[in-house]
C-alpha cells in the first residue's frame, strides 16, 4: 500500500541533521504495523515522511514514499506537494499526531472541533444530517451523543482520546497512523483505546500503523513489528516472532526492560472483541 524507499529525513535550517536514516519499508493492505523503539529513535519522524507533514520543520534529503492506492490515487512525496497531490494523498491516510490529546481546543464544543476537523467531503448535507451522522458513528464506539456538546475539558483523557481515534475512522481512510495514541493514559483506558482501534482496523479492513516505545502495546495488538534505533530500523518482522526470537540485541533489552507480559495476543483480543 506504501513503499518507503532509502528514505533520509531530518531537521535543520542550516545544516541537516539526520533522524531517519536509509529506511525501507512496505506498509501492507489491512495489517495492524507497529513501530517500536526508544524516544528519539525517529519514530514520529517517519511518521511525518510518509504524511506528508512538513509543518515542524521536517526536510527530505533522499528517498521516496510512494503510495500504490486501489482508486488509482498513486503518488510520491516530495516535499513541496502539489495540492491537488495532497488533497489525492490526505484522502486516504489519517494521521493521530502525538500528542494530539492537548491539541483539542479548551475554548471549543467538541462539535464543532470535529466538523471543522472534518475533510470537505464528509462535510455535504445540513449540520443536522452531519451531527447526526457523526453521533450514530460513535455511539458505535460506545460514546454518547452528549460528548458533542462538551468542552475538552468536560471530558476525561481517556473519552478525549476515543473521540479522536473514533473521528480518525469516521472517514474511512485505508491507512490510519497513530503516534503513541496511548501514552500517558492510565493502562485500564489505554486497553479500552487499543481495543477500540484493533475493532476499527477489523471492521474498516484498512491497514493501523501503531507507533508506542511501549513492548507490551505491541505484544498485545500488532501483527507485524518493526523496531528502530537511532534512525535505522534493526529488526522487523511477525511480532509473534520477534518476541519469541529476537535477533538483535537492542531487541532483546526491549523485551527484557518490561516487567511482565501481562495483556493477551491479538487472538484473545479478537475473542474479547466479539
Ligand atoms: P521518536 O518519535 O522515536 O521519539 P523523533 O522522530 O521524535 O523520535 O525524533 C528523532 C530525532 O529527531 C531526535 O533526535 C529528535 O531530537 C529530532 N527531532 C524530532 N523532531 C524535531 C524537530 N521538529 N526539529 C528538530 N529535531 C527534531
Ligand atoms: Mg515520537
Amino acid at each position: 500500500m506504501i513503499t518507503i524507499d532509502n528514505v533520509t529525513v531530518g531537521y535543520g535550517k542550516a545544516g541537516f541533521i539526520t533522524a531517519v536514516d536509509n529506511v525501507s519499508l512496505t506498509i501492507n493492505e489491512n495489517e495492524i504495523l507497529g513501530i517500536a523503539g526508544e524516544s528519539g529513535s525517529g519514530k514520529s519522524t517517519l511518521m511525518r515522511a510518509v504524511y506528508g507533514d512538513f509543518s515542524t520543520g521536517l526536510r527530505i534529503k533522499s528517498g521516496t514514499v510512494t503510495g500504490h492506492f486501489t482508486n488509482a490515487h498513486n503518488g510520491q512525496l516530495i516535499e513541496e506537494p502539489s495540492s491537488e497531490f495532497k488533497k489525492l494523498w490526505w484522502d486516504q491516510i489519517t494521521y493521530i499526531p502525538q500528542g494530539s490529546m492537548s491539541v483539542l481546543n479548551p475554548l471549543m464544543k467538541v462539535e464543532k472541533q470535529v466538523i471543522d476537523g472534518l475533510p470537505k467531503r464528509e462535510r455535504r448535507g445540513s449540520r443536522a444530517d452531519l451531527r447526526r451522522r457523526i453521533a450514530e458513528f460513535l455511539a458505535g464506539f460506545g460514546l454518547e451523543e452528549n460528548v458533542l456538546d462538551a468542552y475538552p475539558h468536560q471530558l476525561s483523557g481517556g473519552m478525549r482520546q476515543r473521540v479522536l481515534v473514533a473521528i480518525a475512522a469516521f472517514v474511512n481512510p485505508r491507512l490510519i497512523l497513530a503516534d503513541e495514541p496511548t501514552t500517558a493514559l492510565d493502562v485500564v483506558v489505554q486497553k479500552k483505546i487499543l481495543l477500540m482501534m484493533v475493532e476499527i482496523q477489523r471492521r474498516l479492513r484498512n491497514t493501523l500503523v501503531l507507533v508506542s516505545h511501549d513492548m507490551g502495546v505491541h505484544y498485545q495488538i500488532t501483527d507485524r513489528l518493526v523496531i528502530m534505533y537511532k534512525g535505522k530500523i534493526v529488526e522487523s518482522g511477525p511480532t509473534a516472532e520477534i518476541f519469541a526470537n529476537p535477533q538483535h540485541d537492542y531487541t532483546k533489552n526491549l523485551i527484557a526492560s518490561l516487567p511482565r507480559l501481562h495483556g493477551r495476543r491479538s487472538a484473545d483480543v479478537a475473542g474479547e472483541l466479539a
